[in-house]
């Protein structure tokens, strides 16, 4: 059985925390984790993280296999960027700032340790599209969005924007 599950927008107080580290997996993980997979399949994501859906969990899923065989729907628990290097700009998206599209810097290659589904550990390094979602994500499990990195006169730009999807998610958190 699935958890119904939604998106969490940008507004919603739980996508500004710092999510604590998961120590032993929670109850109901794997149930929560295949809904998370479904609903950004529906939604044609490649990278969610738990505080998108509403938990306070330190984790996001992702599914690389349009770009890596081996990379079909990952979990990153507890994920730490260890090193950093280059820089490259590209366009990015989040499930939580709808229609929003904006030019990111991300460093090109990172090295990251993480631990799976089983809370077995990687240190694993990345590059191009795949270190740029892993490095949204995990902004994400800081309480920071792709916005926050953006000079402050283009975010000026986004500004009705923004304002009309925090005052959407406002609207969406007193229906649940
Ligand atoms: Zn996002």
């Amino acid at each position: 059985m699935q958890e119904d599950l939604k998106i969490f927008y940008y507004g919603s107080p739980i996508l500004r925390e710092k999510l604590p580290k998961i120590e032993e997996i929670p109850e109901g993980f794997d149930r929560l984790v295949e809904s998370m997979f479904e609903l950004m399949s529906e939604e044609e994501g490649i990278g969610l993280s738990a505080n998108q859906v509403g938990k306070g969990l330190r984790f996001f899923i992702a599914d690389f296999s349009l770009y890596k065989d081996d990379m079909a729907k990952k979990v990153f628990i507890n994920p730490k960027i260890l090193e950093r290097e280059g820089k490259t700009r590209d366009e990015e998206g989040c499930l939580s700032l709808p229609e929003i599209k904006v030019n990111v810097d991300r460093a090109d290659r990172i090295k990251v340790h993480y631990r799976d589904r089983d809370l077995k550990e990687h240190t694993k390094e990345f590059t191009g599209y795949l270190s740029r979602v892993i490095q949204h994500e995990t902004d994400h499990l800081n309480g920071t969005f792709m916005t926050d990195r953006i000079s402050p006169l283009k975010r000026k730009l986004l500004d009705n924007k923004l304002k009309q999807i925090a005052k959407m998610a406002k609207k969406e958190l007193k229906q649940s």
